[in-house]
């Protein structure tokens, strides 16, 4: 029986729990127990809503496959371990960590192994003090089952400390992989058909700066490009536009194959704001890095990480969140109403009324939905080359949707010219 994984939250739980399930089945084959119902619940605790998702599904699964053995993992084991190991459907929970670790799926030493809870000996947890992990393991995938794009993750943990966020505490201290161990991770992704790569990380743009010889998330995409001529695409997932070095700005003005789409970590465009949420920019600086890219590359795309609703927030504050839009010309966001998180300085700030932060989280949507829509309109007549996935879509360089005809096979590069759109995608012609 195939070990499960129940996948919640960002880009690297997604890559963490492919490595999960490999060492699982390797773990329960070499026990002899392959016939084991093992389901792994990878979870996020960066919203209250995504822990009750998560503890949602939990008693779901213990009710419909009542022999399943669930283990928990995740931000959600690490941060909120005493809640997780309360629940009677929980056979097993796993930190950070040690989730990342061969040995930890040890099956046949899973009854024997005292194991811990900070410290304390549990006979069903692993959860170590992740602020002591200094080292960021490679991971070693080919891809993931259905992904046209393979996620490569080459940064973990934060040093930050941002007011609303519990990341740092279940990621722990920011983390880079080696420059080589990258390189042979998309090198081994390229050998097996690979075409495009996405860098991933909690806090990408701090890439390199914990090396033993330092370097930065410029310099690694130089070094990647180079390395393997044979990576048809290489994209950055989210990054901290203020933290973005000069290699990086040297490589997005000549490195064509580094595609010219940017998600940035806003949170929001009124600078006392941002000063409480303890973040590293000021409004002028984000609309001055995105002017700064379109220089380079004029047809750049931008998305960008909003919360709407953060504490004290006021109206005249929230107006300047919604006009940042245009200041950058962001047409992809993600809108967080703002949720208070246990144990951060912000929950501890006067809140604004839960009415008023989801009246602005819809309208900071609605103001994203019409931004997409100049966008797509902005696209049509235009050729892009395509990189195709499952179900006739594929992606433009800017990461924008292209519906193609249904016959395409997944993962081949198109050159199409755009016929329409239909409000959330791009329709070739
Ligand atoms: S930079 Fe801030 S928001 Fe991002 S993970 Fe670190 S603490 Fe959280």
């Amino acid at each position: 029986m195939a070990v499960e994984t129940l996948t919640f939250g960002c880009r690297l739980n997604t890559v963490e729990s492919e490595v999960m399930r490999g060492h699982a089945e390797a773990g329960l084959a070499q026990a002899g127990l392959a016939d084991r119902d093992l389901v792994i619940v990878n979870t996020c605790t960066v919203t209250a809503e995504a822990g009750r998702q998560a503890r949602k599904a939990i008693r779901r699964l213990a009710r419909e496959r009542p022999g399943a053995e669930i283990v928990v993992t995740g931000c959600g084991a690490q941060v909120e371990t005493a809640d997780y190991a309360a629940m009677p459907e929980v056979a097993r929970l796993v930190g950070n960590d040690a989730k990342g670790r061969a040995e930890t799926w040890d099956a046949k030493a899973w009854d024997e192994k005292t194991w811990t809870i900070e410290g304390a000996p549990s006979s069903r947890a692993r959860v170590d003090d992740i602020m002591a992990v200094r080292e960021a393991a490679p991971t070693r995938i080919a891809g993931i089952a259905g992904h046209t794009r393979a996620f490569v993750p080459v940064q973990n943990g934060c040093d930050h400390r941002c007011t609303f966020c519990v990341i740092p505490f279940g990621r722990g201290n920011s983390r880079s992989v080696a420059v080589s161990d990258v390189i042979d991770q998309i090198a081994h992704i390229v050998e097996r058909g690979g075409r495009e790569v996405v860098l991933t990380g909690v806090d990408l743009t701090a890439y390199g700066r914990d090396l033993p010889a330092p370097s930065s998330l410029g310099r690694l995409v130089r070094a990647i490009l180079a390395r393997v001529p044979g990576l048809g695409r290489l994209r950055l997932s989210s990054i901290d536009s203020i933290e973005a070095d000069d290699a990086l700005m040297e490589a997005i003005a000549d490195e064509k194959r580094l595609m010219p789409h940017f998600h940035l970590s806003l949170q929001a465009g009124d600078d006392l704001i941002l000063k409480r949420m303890k973040r590293r920019h000021a409004r002028a600086d984000a609309i001055r890095f995105c002017e700064a890219v379109r220089a380079l590359r004029p047809h750049a795309v931008f998305g960008a990480d909003l919360i709407a609703g953060f504490p004290t927030e006021t109206e005249a504050q929230f107006a300047r969140s919604l006009d940042l839009v245009a200041a950058c010309g962001l047409t992809h966001l993600h809108v967080f109403p703002y949720s208070a998180r246990p144990g951060t300085p912000a929950a501890r700030m006067p809140p604004v009324p839960g009415e008023i932060v989801r009246d602005r989280a819809a309208r900071l949507r609605a103001a994203g939905a019409s931004a997409l829509e100049a966008h797509l309109a902005g696209e049509v007549g235009r050729p892009h080359r395509v990189l195709t996935e499952r179900g006739g879509m594929g992606r433009t360089e800017g990461f924008t949707p292209v519906r193609l005809s249904p016959d395409q096979p997944a993962g081949v590069f198109r050159d199409v010219t755009i016929a329409g759109h239909d409000g959330r995608v791009l329709i070739a012609a």
